[in-house]
């Protein structure tokens, strides 16, 4: 109930927005009113002067006074408030400039217009005249403003009380009159009354659209999970930010943080303990990088912008209360972090390079921060050059497959080629596979260069296929990608196929390292390369971690052992052994060996006297082009049995 008599008398405690929204729009509506008024002062003001001069009689000052006075004050007033609404119709109104202006403006203008209304109504009625001048004023002040019902009623009630006492005083008031001035007053009180409920209920109406706006709005800028703002929001607070700074000669880094391990913490604790890590996470960023602009980057990633000098304090703050998060899961940060030296950096862009410089210290022990310089900015333009100018190097045949014998130890005679990618370039050269291999697979590309490849071979095997040199095995380089990227087994069968090579011709080399994990596919997809009559070669044997283990799962025609072991061969008496032993180890497991980087005569004699089927390296030759080797052939260097 009380709520309601509030509600009804306009005492209830509006929002700011309700009340600007409503002072707002009074004051657009009061200029139209003070318009009128200033316009009918003028013209008031006129006409008497006109009057003054054509009648020729001689003023006094007092008449002047009494005659021109309310004209006078009302122009004032009126000017007032017009002047104070085309400010703010302008925006020259600061928004927070008092309202208290607003409202003595708007008090004075009322006060005057309604004194003087009652000042000429009760002068007309003297006269016998009709009371229209009171009228209109109250019409003005009641109906163009709008008031809350409890002043509109209190300014309507004055003026009238006060004009019919006033008017009664000069003629008693009669019946018709009285009922006359009291519809009147009914009237525009019920029109003052509606205008204020319509104004309220358009206000509210617009306030709570304006909150759903905002809450979109909002909800477009934010990370929904940790209520940090998304890279939406980074890419303009970060750019604005970017350009003072710049301009103010500061220097900024646009910092990459990563949670190290967090997949793991996901495991052992569960997404929901995660998602709880993420959101704390976010609110212990937001304070250590209070004031400058933050944003989640996606997943466990997240970025700043920072100023250089401060960057490492703050992330080192971080990572101290990650450390309060972290339960039996180590957590650490591996950030990186690149300087923007314009302000029309694309900001995306600029993540990126950061991200890139973090990406080369994860799972480094000794490093956790890299800044992103020169070194970083060659690898990076590499790699977009091997991956824009792949497709266009195979079809230029920039790519060469380079063959390297294999020796068998009891003849010295060559029993095998390795195929070997090289990729000539116009501009930078010969290029050997560690430039253009790992890249090709992160970015999934490297089908492409190796089903080139494996047609070079079976071209080059179709075209000496009368001759001994057609009679050497090739052995064929696949990586763990190619089982996911395309169907091996149907791609070799089909290429050779097309060239009428046979499937004792060429061999498949996989590499030990791709065969850890779970590789239930891949052992499905290699038992059917080898029901289709390819022999299987496991390469860099002795290389990776689980070495024996891939021996235990996998059945392998052919062990190629690493290098490393003949690399100290010299000076380690450790690698004779372990040579010796993997070899007989092998046997035992019936595989042919095969050691790679043979580069003295003693390592090869080592290798006759230990059993070692197959060797290979410089000793014997590099990898070299097909022509090179015809003449290697040729010359006697290298012999068939
Ligand atoms: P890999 O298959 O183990 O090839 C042997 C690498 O050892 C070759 O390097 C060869 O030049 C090098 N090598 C041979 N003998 C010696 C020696 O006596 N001393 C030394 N220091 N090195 C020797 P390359 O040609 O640079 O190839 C490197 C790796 O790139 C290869 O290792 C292979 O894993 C990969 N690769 C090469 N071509 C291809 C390809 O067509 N496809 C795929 N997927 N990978 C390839
Ligand atoms: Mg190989
Ligand atoms: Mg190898």
């Amino acid at each position: 109930m009380k709520e309601y008599i509030k509600r009804v008398l306009g005492l209830e405690k509006q929002s700011d927005y309700v009340i600007n929204y409503f002072n707002a729009a009074n004051i657009r509506s009061s200029i139209y009113m003070s318009v009128v008024v200033v316009a009918l002062e003028i013209w008031m003001i006129l006409s008497l002067t006109k009057h003054v001069i054509t009648s020729g009689k001689p003023r006094t000052a007092a008449w002047l006074a009494s005659h021109y006075g309310w004209y006078v004050v009302l122009l004032v007033a009126g000017l007032l408030v017009l002047i104070y609404g085309i400010r703010f119709r302008m925006n020259k109104v600061k928004e927070n400039s008092p309202r208290w202006h607003w409202y003595a403006l708007l008090w004075q203008f009322t006060v005057i217009s309604i004194v003087f209304g009652i000042h000429v109504g009760v002068d007309s009625y003297a006269k016998g005249d009709q009371v229209l001048g009171f009228l209109t004023m109250v019409v003005f002040i009641m109906c163009i403003i709008v008031w809350k019902p409890l002043v509109g009623t209190a300014i309507s009630v004055i003026s009238f009380a006060v004009f019919y006492y006033l008017a009664y005083q000069k003629a008693p008031i009669s019946y018709s009159n009285f009922v006359n001035i009291f519809t009147m007053w009914i009237t525009i009180f019920m029109v003052a009354i509606s205008a204020y409920n319509q104004r309220i209920s358009d206000a509210t109406k617009s306030e709570q659209l304006e909150k759903i706006n905002e809450k979109l709005r909002k909800a477009a800028l934010t990370d929904e999970l940790t209520g940090l703002p998304n890279m939406r929001a980074f890419r303009v607070d970060a750019k604005k930010r970017l350009e003072e700074a710049l301009a103010a000669g500061e220097v900024y880094d646009i910092v990459y943080q990563d949670i190290e391990h967090f997949s793991s913490y996901n495991e052992r604790y569960g997404f929901e303990a995660g998602d709880t890590l993420l959101k704390n996470f976010a609110a212990a960023l937001l304070e250590c990088f209070d004031g400058y602009p933050v944003a989640r980057y996606s997943d466990d990633h997240f970025v700043m912008l920072v100023k250089t000098s401060e960057g490492h304090e703050r992330s080192f703050a971080l990572e101290q209360r990650l450390h309060e998060m972290e339960g039996d899961i180590r957590l650490t940060m591996k950030g990186g972090a690149y300087q923007p030296k314009s302000a029309d950096v694309d900001i995306d862009q600029a993540c990126d390079y950061a991200r890139v410089a973090a990406n080369t210290v994860k799972k480094r022990y000794d490093q956790n921060f890299r800044p992103y310089g020169d070194k970083l900015a060659q690898a990076v333009q590499d790699k977009q050059y091997i991956i824009n100018h792949i497709d266009a190097a195979i079809q230029d045949q920039q790519i060469q497959v380079f063959y390297q014998p294999l020796i068998r130890t009891s003849d010295e005679t060559l029993c095998g080629l390795e195929a070997l990618a090289r990729w000539r370039d116009p501009d930078l050269g010969l290029l050997a596979p560690y430039k253009f291999i790992p890249i090709l697979e992160e970015y999934r590309q490297i089908h492409k260069l190796d089903q080139e490849i494996i047609r070079q071979v079976c071209r080059d095997l179709a075209s000496s296929k009368n001759e001994p040199l057609g009679q050497i095995p090739v052995s064929v380089n696949f990586s763990r990608l190619d089982f996911e990227l395309y169907d091996v087994p149907a791609t070799i069968n089909e290429i050779a196929g097309s060239f009428g090579v046979e499937p004792k011709n060429i061999d498949v080399e996989i590499t030990e390292s791709a065969l850890t994990g779970n590789a239930e596919d891949l052992k499905r997809i290699m038992e059917t390369i080898r029901g289709n009559g390819y022999s299987q070669w496991l390469d860099d044997f002795g290389s990776g971690y689980s070495s024996l283990n891939v021996l235990k799962d996998f059945h392998f025609d052919v062990l190629k052992i690493d290098m490393v072991f003949l690399r100290g061969f010299e000076t380690n008496p450790n690698c004779k052994i372990i040579l010796n032993t993997i070899v007989s180890l092998a046997k035992q497991l019936g595989m042919t060996t095969l050691t790679e980087g043979v580069e003295t005569r003693e390592q090869f004699e080592f290798l006759q006297s230990i059993g070692c089927d197959k060797a290979q390296g410089y000793y014997f030759g590099k990898p070299m082009p097909r022509e090179e080797l015809l003449a290697a052939i040729e010359s006697g260097r290298l012999r068939f049995a």
